[in-house]
């Protein structure tokens, strides 16, 4: 990486792919599915700006059925790697350690709270039955179920 921080204006194209895995509590990187990464790198004064895309395979698991299922992730990513100790990321020395700013904008792209369908119905609470597939006999509507309002106010 020297070479581009003597050489503020210098490019270079790096290609990446290797596994990874990252994760959130419910959406993760499929370690399975290499990352593959195309990005720029841009001398500046003091330091590197990374540019370019980023591919994975995400996995959700529904916050509500608990169904999971995979789909394709791509990110664009715009970060400056700095020399500066205050820098969110650093270069060390001439080091450029692309895995903090692709992390973050991978995870940043994944949903907090993934949701397999719009209108998911989730799981019956008191049989379980995926609520999706008609399987339980009715326990939802039950009159009086002292949680069904409590449920609605809990998952907007
Ligand atoms: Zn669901
Ligand atoms: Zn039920």
């Amino acid at each position: 990486m020297s070479d581009l921080l003597r050489d503020p204006g210098h490019r270079r194209a790096v290609d990446l792919e290797a596994p990874v895995d990252w994760a959130l509590e419910l959406s993760r990187v499929d370690p399975k599915t290499p990352l593959r990464a195309h990005l720029v790198l841009e001398g500046t004064s003091g330091g590197i700006v990374a540019r370019g895309r980023v591919a994975v395979t995400a996995r959700h698991i529904c916050r509500r059925c608990l169904t999971e299922w995979a789909e394709p992730l791509e990110v664009e990513i715009l970060e400056v790697l700095a020399t500066d100790p205050e820098a969110e990321y650093r270069l060390h020395g001439d080091e450029a350690d692309l895995e903090p700013p692709l992390r973050d904008a991978v995870l940043l792209a994944m949903p907090l709270r993934p949701l397999c369908r719009p209108d998911c119905r989730g799981l019956c609470a008191v049989c379980g039955a995926d609520l999706n597939t008609g399987s339980c006999p009715g326990h939802d509507e039950a009159p009086g179920f002292p949680f069904a309002s409590l449920r609605d106010l809990l998952e907007p």
